[in-house]
């Protein structure tokens, strides 16, 4: 089959871009990948891993000749990223981005936006808690959902030729308007990371039980918490910068949610809490139905340790 593009150029070199150049690459979807990360630790890296055709010294090198760019760095810099690229697009080229969040980053990029280059903002929702050049694979967004945010009045050739980029790289493809994309993350993604960062945290401050013991003693639902508190600090702080609105309106409805079940703990209501965990249980349910995880016991680890 031809190739999507000719010459995909990808900026910030982490998890996302380097399993986008290994999928890329094991389906033959470009002539070639050049990329750029700020560091030149990372440019580095990257030139020996080999996941790049080309690894270049500046952003605006990166996009020479590319007719498609795909800026993949934390969402709070993309919009500098274009200030810094900008002049050397090439008219008729596709600018696509994979940020966590929608509507900051289109508000970011759009002012920014020369003429004659096609702006395409997706998100792949797959990842893990991995960061940088060596943590990413070819298989990362298999099955997985790619969200295209499209902005009106784009060309649809365009918007239709980067869905079979992520097509033919596994992904199950959906629009959804950049407003409720940002609040079904903040939902699915953001809050229940803030929740692994806080829970986590608490445990680290209780004096009473030892880190020691923490660790030991880690079992499933504690261990899960560390896995999701684990990700980048950047990308995260990143997402709660950009997505005030939708993050904070979800927490507040949780800690409604978390006053009534602390008002059943305290007022003995056993009955609440059962109704309330059952519903939770049929959720676990469509996701597994739904072929967004597995449905092995404890995520299939080898050695389950009992809650
Ligand atoms: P990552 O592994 O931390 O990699 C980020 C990359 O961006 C690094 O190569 C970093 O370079 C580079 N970078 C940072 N600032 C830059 C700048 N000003 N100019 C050029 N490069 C810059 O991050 P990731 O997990 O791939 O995430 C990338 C994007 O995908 C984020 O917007 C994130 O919201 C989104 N996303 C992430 C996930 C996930 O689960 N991880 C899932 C879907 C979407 P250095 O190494 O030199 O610092």
């Amino acid at each position: 089959m031809a190739h999507v593009y000719d010459r995909i150029a990808l900026i910030g070199l982490g998890l996302i871009a380097s399993s986008m150049a290994h999928a890329i690459r094991k389906f033959d979807l470009a002539g070639s990948i050049a990329g750029y990360a700020r560091s030149s630790e990372t440019r580095e890296t990257v030139r020996e891993i080999g996941f790049c055709d080309e690894v270049c010294e500046t952003a605006p090198e990166v996009v020479r000749g590319a007719d498609l760019v795909v800026l993949c760095t934390p969402v709070g810099v993309m919009g500098d990223v274009v200030d810094e690229i900008g002049p050397c697009l090439e008219p008729g080229a596709t600018l696509s981005e994979v940020g966590s969040v929608k509507m900051a980053v289109i508000e970011a990029v759009v002012p920014r936006l020369p003429s004659g280059v096609h702006f395409v903002p997706t998100h792949p929702v797959a990842g893990t808690e991995m960061s940088g050049p060596s943590s990413g694979f070819a298989e990362l967004f298999e099955g997985r959902w790619c969200l295209f945010t499209p902005l009106p009045g784009t060309s649809p050739e365009a918007v239709e030729r980067l869905r079979s980029l992520w097509r033919r790289m596994g992904a199950l493809i959906d629009d959804m308007d950049p407003e409720r994309h940002d609040m079904v993350l903040a939902v699915t993604s953001h809050v229940p990371h803030l929740i692994a960062y806080t829970m986590v945290g608490v445990a680290d401050d209780l004096r009473r039980v030892s880190n020691a013991e923490v660790v030991q003693y880690s079992a499933a639902g504690f261990r899960d918490f560390t896995r999701i508190a684990a990700s980048d600090p950047t990308m995260w702080r990143d997402v709660f910068m950009n997505n005030q609105k939708a993050t904070l309106e979800i927490l507040g409805r949780f800690s409604e949610e978390l006053s009534v079940l602390q008002r059943a703990i305290r007022g003995g209501d056993g009955e609440l809490l059962h109704e309330h965990f059952s519903r939770t249980r049929s959720i676990r349910r469509g996701i597994i139905e739904a072929g967004q995880d597995t449905g092995l016991p404890d995520f299939g680890r080898s050695h389950g340790i009992e809650d």
